[in-house]
């Protein structure tokens, strides 16, 4: 059984712990670098980037994160966490770090006022059994991918799923959803790398 984190500053914690032990994993929260040093793979939660930036830093956790996605440790981002996986984000706030890794540029609360939180079926390469329950709060979109990166998912011409090698990343929420297929599919990742 994969030892999985979750990084526990801000956001919604609990959810990716509860998914994580569905799809079969034994998940653990993760405040510390010694905690870090010790998972063979990471969920970075929605919530608000910028905080959870903030606290990586304070934390002492950016550096050692940074460090260990470069190692190759599975991470898997969802919403605040697709941003905090971005090289480059496309509208930071002053002094919002990412922890990189993957390959794209990523548009903050992208979907707009009117329309910041909705759901809808969204297609994702690599998750059989039909399309999952898109959760979308206040949601980014990637601008674009990079070459390095594969998009899984797109939804209104952007793509909102993306993974790089060890890397995964989408801009809705299905630890929200009760439906563990893509956190089934980030355990077998964190499984075939071994770490
Ligand atoms: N809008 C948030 C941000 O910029 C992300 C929202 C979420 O994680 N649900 O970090």
């Amino acid at each position: 059984t994969p030892e999985i984190g979750v990084l526990a500053l801000q956001g919604d914690v609990r959810e990716h712990l509860d998914a994580l032990r569905a799809a079969g994993a034994s998940p653990r929260p993760v405040r510390r670098p010694e905690e870090l040093a010790a998972v063979a793979g990471l969920v970075i939660p929605g919530g608000e980037s910028t905080t959870i930036s903030k606290l990586a830093t304070a934390f002492g956790l950016l550096e050692p994160l940074r460090a260990r996605v470069a190692d190759g440790l599975p991470v898997y981002g969802s919403c605040a966490g697709m941003i905090m996986l971005a090289d480059k984000i496309l509208d930071p706030r002053s002094g919002q770090e990412t922890v990189g890794g993957i390959d794209m540029i990523v548009r903050r609360n992208a979907f707009g006022r009117q329309n910041e939180s909705f759901e809808a079926p969204v297609e994702v390469a690599g998750v059989p059994g039909g399309p999952v329950r898109g959760v979308f709060i206040r949601a980014p979109w990637v601008e674009s991918v990079g070459a390095a990166a594969d998009s899984l998912a797109e939804f209104r011409g952007h793509s909102v799923a993306v993974r790089q090698g060890n890397l995964l990343a989408t801009a809705f929420h299905p630890e929200l959803t009760g439906d563990h297929r893509v956190h089934g599919l980030f355990v077998a990742m964190v499984r075939a790398a071994g770490h």
